[in-house]
């Protein structure tokens, strides 16, 4: 281990070698269950041949030139993602953050476009949005913010799935502009609006009525995670804005910000930029695994395996009061605790298991979109047993 890494990681002690599907491999041969896929990210597993494939051609070929030249592989992924969500325009970056900070530009623009000379972006207690300085700001947790004050200005936040509290500031401020929402909060819990449906379609009802944009961070819940292809198509509405990334590359860095109608037209030459985003690889990387999900009807998988993966803790635990609920969004999972449970995540390595504790208190699952039946078995098996050892401690 190097001693020259800035300390911003408590790393578990173990460095993989190779992966194959929801397996990994370990410098010493130990194999592992990958529950976690590398946070949302490895959705097709690991090494997809078709993926390794279409970014090996891709390497041979061209990695990168320039936004400053036509790029055909960006041209035909903007092109699907649209069409697959119903938005007008994107704009690439290379990470989550990234997409949140066009889109919090964006929103500031289109605010300064209307005369609003200070514009204020609604955001949500418990919300995760990145470590920029905008996006750490827009965050609802302290520990992402404290040391790094002065925070960005411009953030008014209300408690998630309240829909009362976001009206009072539609009745108060006149200088809103929009919402920033997770469809699922990830970092945050796994917390799942009571009625998500309702939630979204209310706050896109909110945002008409006031000209302000709905804009969704469906960085850890879109493509495909949560049984669509992102997590606002569960509901009627369709937003203004929506920032994308972990999945969307398999693990070579793509973001990316989509926009729609008034909010597509927002951004004009010059205002926005970025050397890499949407390079000739990271495009390649991230066409080859919308065209896996699509060919393996990977969507619908993540939601029938989410499910399975919930009913099988929910009886494993029906008898244990201190596991307090067992939550999913398709792929997203959570185990809620009666107590803090951060060292599961070392206990559940010893069991060859990779899971994330978030909030202290939840265990946070995200498998590959791949996993197969017999190891979502598994996965309920190991870390049901991890969990039961931990609680008799
Ligand atoms: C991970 C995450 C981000 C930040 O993405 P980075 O690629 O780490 O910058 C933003 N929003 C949500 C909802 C996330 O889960």
């Amino acid at each position: 281990m190097s001693d020259h890494l800035m300390n911003t990681y408590m790393r578990q002690p173990v460095t993989f070698t190779k992966g194959e599907g929801v397996w990994l491999w370990d410098t010493a041969g130990e194999k592992y269950l990958d529950a976690l896929a590398g946070v949302a990210v490895n959705g097709l597993g690991h090494a997809h041949p078709k993926l390794v494939a279409a970014i090996s051609e891709q390497a041979a070929k061209l990695i990168h030139v320039s936004n400053i030249y036509h790029i055909a592989e960006q041209d035909a992924l903007a092109d699907k993602l649209c069409a697959i969500s119903g938005m007008d325009k994107v704009f690439f970056c290379n990470s989550g953050c990234e997409a949140n900070e066009a889109s919090i530009k964006l929103a500031r623009l289109y605010g300064h476009n209307k005369g609003i000379g200070n514009p204020e972006i609604i955001v949500m207690d418990k919300s995760f949005h990145g470590r920029t300085m905008a996006t750490l700001s827009a965050t609802g947790n302290r520990k992402v913010q404290a040391g790094f004050e002065p925070l960005v200005s411009g953030f008014i936040r209300v408690p998630y799935d309240d829909v009362d509290a976001v009206k009072q500031v539609a009745s108060s401020n006149p200088n809103v502009v929009a919402i920033l929402v997770e469809p699922v909060q990830g970092e945050g819990g796994i917390n799942i609006p009571k009625d998500s449906s309702a939630y979204l379609e209310t706050l896109r009802q909110i945002c008409d009525a006031h000209g302000w944009l709905l804009m969704v961070d469906e960085v850890q819940t879109g493509i495909g995670r949560t049984g669509t292809w992102f997590a606002y198509q569960h509901t009627a509405i369709v937003p203004d804005v929506m920032s994308l990334a972990k999945g969307l590359g398999s693990g070579v860095p793509i973001g990316a910000c989509l926009a729609k109608g008034k909010a597509a037209e927002v951004f004009v030459y010059g205002k926005h930029g970025s050397t890499f985003g949407g390079n000739p690889l990271a495009c390649a990387a991230s066409l080859a695994t919308l065209a896996a999900i699509e060919d393996e009807g990977l969507c619908a998988h993540a939601e029938k395996m989410g499910d399975l993966i919930r009913l099988g803790f929910q009886s494993a635990f029906a008898d244990t009061p201190a596991v307090k609920v067992v939550r999913n969004a398709g792929l997203m999972i959570g185990i809620e605790l009666d107590r803090p449970c951060g060292e599961l995540v070392k206990m559940a390595l010893e069991a060859k298991l990779l899971i994330n504790v978030t909030a202290d208190k939840v265990v946070r699952l995200l498998p590959p979109l791949v996993i197969k039946q017999d190891e979502a078995h598994e996965l309920v098996k190991r870390l049901s047993e991890v969990i039961k050892a931990y609680l008799k401690q």
